[in-house]
């Protein structure tokens, strides 16, 4: 089975093609984050009109990579059997583009339309081009921009949400800290690369909300920003976009380290705690934006490694391939094609509408 996927939840117009949840036979994401990278951040009226401009040639795009196409070049609709797109959550316009295209080519070429939630697929990137899938009952760790919880799943299509942020998203926090910090956006990736050169032990930071599976990162933002007036010798009352002009290249790096190492542990913490009040679990995933950092792949590595040396039920670990990691098409439609599976009823074309908040569901 062929299914279609549209993603355009954020900055990131794509479109994949994909084989029975699994194979990707195209897989076209168009970035905003070059526009973006000169404001520091989204812009959500510039965010839908770049969608607007980028989704039709996409969707060419990704049927001509998928080499599905007529004999006089079009795109060859007789080779999809459904269409799945993100309808929440995310930016209202940027939504409002992909829904709109998904509808209407659903109705001019006959096809079942699946809407999907964001957090969904960011899960299910973890089923694509996997050689062993993750079994049940699972863990989810999303870490997104926009999302940090935990999710229990039993079965395809049964979510529980066992831990989840009280304030901003772990990525928001690495996009807020890089700001402060003047590295460039988006923060998580150059956050990472500048902690390279950095001691992690140089600043200490509080772990917020212990014991617990929620999370809290605003606090551990208001830290980091005490650190850097303390290391400028600055008063609380000099403007935060100015500091970071005034900070060493180490100690920008020592920073970056320090905050990822951080956030890293944090969240390990949480999966250990949920681990142990979930021992019947068979594997763990890690989903989402920030789960393309690397120090957060190795150290749970090494503590899915300790754990599975002391425990009697071992723990499969998976993180999505790195250009999974991010937002894209094919995972929306790996999604679907599970809940085609699971018989879930398709979406009516003539009604679907969006969400800009609303759970995993
Ligand atoms: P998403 O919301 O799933 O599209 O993910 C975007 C978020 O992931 C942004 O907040 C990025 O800063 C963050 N991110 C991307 N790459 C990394 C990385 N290597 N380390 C930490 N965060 C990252
Ligand atoms: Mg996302």
């Amino acid at each position: 089975m062929r299914i279609l996927g549209i993603e355009s939840s954020c900055d990131e117009t794509a479109v994949a093609i994909v084989e029975n949840g699994q194979t990707i036979l195209s897989n076209v994401v168009v970035s905003q984050i070059d526009i973006f990278a000169a404001y520091g951040g989204v812009i959500p009226e510039i965010a839908a009109r770049s969608h607007l401009e980028a989704i039709l040639p996409a969707v060419h795009q990704a049927f001509q990579k998928a080499g599905l196409v007529t004999d006089s070049g079009q795109d060859d609709w007789s080779k999809i059997d459904a269409i799945a797109v993100t309808h929440t959550p995310g930016l209202l316009g940027s939504l409002l583009v992909g829904t709109l295209t998904a509808r209407t080519l659903c109705l001019l070429n006959h096809k079942p339309l699946y809407a999907v939630h964001h957090l969904k697929s960011h899960i299910y990137a973890n089923w694509l081009q996997a050689s062993l899938l993750p079994v049940f009952p699972l863990i989810a760790l999303i870490i997104s921009g926009g999302h940090t919880q935990i999710v229990k799943m039993s079965a395809h299509q049964n979510f529980e949400i066992i831990g989840t942020t009280r304030d901003d998203a772990v990525g928001e926090c690495f996009d807020k800290i890089a700001k402060i910090l003047g590295l460039p956006y988006p923060g998580g990736p150059s956050i990472a690369k500048a902690a390279k050169t950095g001691n992690s032990s140089t600043y200490s930071f509080p772990h917020p909300m212990p014991g617990t599976l929620d999370f809290s990162f605003s606090g551990l933002k208001t830290a980091v920003l005490r650190e850097v007036q303390k290391a400028t010798g600055k008063p609380i009352s000099f403007p935060s976009s100015q500091l970071a002009a005034l900070l060493t290249d180490q100690q920008r790096a020592d920073f970056a380290a320090s905050f990822e190492q951080t956030a890293v542990d944090i969240l390990i913490e949480k999966i250990k705690l949920a681990l142990k009040q979930n021992p019947e679990t068979q594997s763990l995933i890690i989903a989402g934006g920030v789960s393309a950092n690397q120090r957060l792949r190795h150290d749970l590595q090494i503590f899915i490694e300790q754990q599975n040396s002391k425990l009697h039920n071992k723990i499969n670990l998976f993180f999505p391939e790195p250009r999974f990691s991010g937002d894209n098409g094919a995972m929306v439609a790996s999604a679907a094609y599970y809940e085609i599976l699971s018989n879930i009823t398709p979406s009516d074309p003539y009604t679907l509408n969006i969400m800009p908040r609303s759970e995993i569901k």
